[in-house]
C-alpha cells in the first residue's frame, strides 16, 4: 500500500475474509502500526463465536478450558491513530466482485475494499466412507448422519462436547495430529474411545516411529485403543444416527460417536470463482499477493512456494508479514542483528517469508490506490 495520502482522500480500506487466526492477527498488526495514516480494517467471518485459538480446542473439548479462555484478543487500535477496525461475525462472504473491487456477503452486503485479504483456512477433508451422506446426494458438513462430527471449529468442539458422556463409545478416524487430539479429549471425558489409523505410526507427519511409539503408550494409558494400518470403509447408519464403523477387513466398531479427522484442504472456492491462481491452495508470490496485486492471501488457504503450511506459526507469521506490506506507515524497525537495514537511499524493503531461505528482503511493491 502506499504510505501517503492526501488530506481527504478516502481511508484505505483493507477488507479480511476469515476472522480466526491468521486474519485476526493480520487486523491486529495492522491497526497497531496504523499511526495516524487511516486505515479501516474489516473482518469478516462466518463464526459468530468471537476470534479463538483454533489449536486450543481440544483442551475445550477435555473440558480444561472454558471456550473464552481460548479467545484471542480483539484488534483495538491504540487512542489517537487513524485506524479503526470491525468484524462482522456470523456473516459469509459469497463472492469476491474483482472489476468493482467489492466482496459480496450472504446477508447481501457488498464491501467495498482497497486491498483485500483471503483468510479462509482449511475445511476438513470427508473421507469416501459408505453410508457418510444421506442419499439425497448432499456431500457437505450439514449432511452428516447424527453422532458423526469433522473438528475443526468451536461449534464442532461445542457439538462433540455436548454429545459426550462417560462410557460413549467414541471412534476417531485418522492418527494425525487432530485425530490423537480429539481421542485423547474424549478419553479425558470419560468416554471409550478406538482410534483407527490407517498408516502405520500415529502422526507420522511430525513423529519418527520410536516417538510415535511413545505417543501410541500414552494413549493406551489414557485408555485409547489404538488401531495402526485399520482403514474404516464405511459407516452403519439406522437411517439418521451412526452406530458403527465398518472397516475394511470386515469387523465393526459400535459407536455412539464418530470423530472424521482425515485431514484438511485449503479453502480455496472464493478464491477460483473469482479467477485468482489456485493450485492446492491460492498460490501467492513472496509478498503474499495473488496475481491480482490487490488480493492477498495467508494462512491455511495460502499456498506460497509449493507449500501450503497448514499450521498456526505459519499463518501467523504470514499475518505479520503482510501487515508490514500493508501498512500505511513505513515498516516496524527490525529486531537488532537480525535483519540489515537497507542501505541508505534504497528504497524500503520489507521482510518476506521464503521456505528455503527464511526470511529475505523484497522492495516493498504498492498496492493500487483506490480510484
Ligand atoms: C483441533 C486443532 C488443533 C490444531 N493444532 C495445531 C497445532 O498444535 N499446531 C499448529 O501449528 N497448528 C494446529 N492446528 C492448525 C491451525 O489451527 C491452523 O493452521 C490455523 O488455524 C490456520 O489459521 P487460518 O486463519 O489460516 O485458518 P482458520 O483459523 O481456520 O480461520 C479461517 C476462518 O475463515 C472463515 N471463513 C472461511 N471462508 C469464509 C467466508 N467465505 N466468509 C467468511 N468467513 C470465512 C472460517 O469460518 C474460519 O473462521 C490445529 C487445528 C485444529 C482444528
Amino acid at each position: 500500500m502506499e504510505s501517503n495520502r492526501e488530506p481527504g482522500s478516502p481511508q484505505r480500506r483493507v477488507v479480511i475474509v476469515g476472522g480466526g487466526m491468521a486474519g485476526t492477527r493480520l487486523a491486529q498488526q495492522l491497526v497497531v502500526s496504523a499511526g495516524e495514516a487511516t486505515l479501516e480494517v474489516t473482518v469478516i467471518g462466518e463464526e459468530q463465536h468471537p476470534a479463538y485459538n483454533r489449536v486450543l480446542l481440544a483442551e475445550v473439548l477435555a473440558g480444561r478450558y472454558a471456550p473464552e479462555v481460548i479467545a484471542l484478543p480483539v484488534p483495538a487500535p491504540a487512542a489517537g491513530t487513524g485506524a479503526g477496525v470491525r468484524r462482522l461475525s456470523g456473516v459469509r462472504v459469497v463472492r469476491v466482485d474483482r472489476p468493482t473491487a467489492e466482496v459480496l456477503c450472504d446477508d447481501g452486503r457488498r464491501v467495498p475494499y482497497d486491498a483485500l485479504v483471503l483468510a479462509t483456512g482449511s475445511n476438513p477433508v470427508l473421507p469416501p466412507l459408505r453410508g457418510l451422506f444421506e442419499p439425497d446426494g448432499r456431500d457437505d458438513l450439514q449432511a452428516l448422519p447424527d453422532g458423526v462430527h469433522a473438528f475443526r471449529t468451536m461449534d464442532d468442539c461445542l457439538a462433540l462436547g455436548a454429545a459426550v458422556r462417560p462410557g460413549t463409545r467414541a471412534v476417531v478416524i485418522g492418527g494425525g495430529l487432530l485425530g490423537v487430539s480429539a481421542a485423547r479429549a474424549l478419553a479425558q471425558r470419560g468416554a471409550q474411545v478406538v482410534l483407527a489409523h490407517q498408516g502405520e505410526h500415529l502422526m507420522e507427519r511430525q513423529l519418527d516411529p520410536g516417538a510415535s511409539r511413545l505417543l501410541r503408550r500414552h494413549m493406551a494409558a489414557l485408555g485409547v485403543e489404538v488401531h495402526t494400518e485399520c482403514r474404516a470403509r464405511g459407516l452403519r447408519t439406522d437411517g439418521r444416527a451412526v452406530h458403527a464403523v465398518e472397516l475394511a477387513d470386515g469387523y465393526a466398531l459400535e459407536a455412539d460417536l464418530v470423530v472424521l479427522a482425515c485431514g484438511v484442504r485449503p479453502r480455496v472456492g472464493l478464491a477460483r470463482a473469482a479467477g485468482l491462481e489456485v493450485a492446492r491452495g491460492i498460490v501467492v508470490d513472496d509478498e503474499l499477493r495473488t496475481r491480482d496485486p490487490r488480493v492477498f492471501a495467508i494462512g491455511d488457504c495460502a499456498e506460497h512456494d509449493g507449500v501450503v503450511y497448514g499450521l498456526a506459526g505459519a499463518a501467523q507469521e504470514q499475518a505479520d508479514v503482510l501487515a508490514r506490506l500493508l501498512s500505511p506507515t513505513p515498516p516496524l524497525p527490525e529486531p537488532r542483528g537480525l535483519r540489515p537495514w537497507p542501505p541508505t537511499g534504497a528504497p524500503p524493503r520489507t521482510p518476506l517469508l521464503n521456505r528455503r531461505r527464511g526470511w529475505i528482503f523484497a522492495t516493498r511493491a504498492p498496492v493500487p490506490s483506490p480510484a
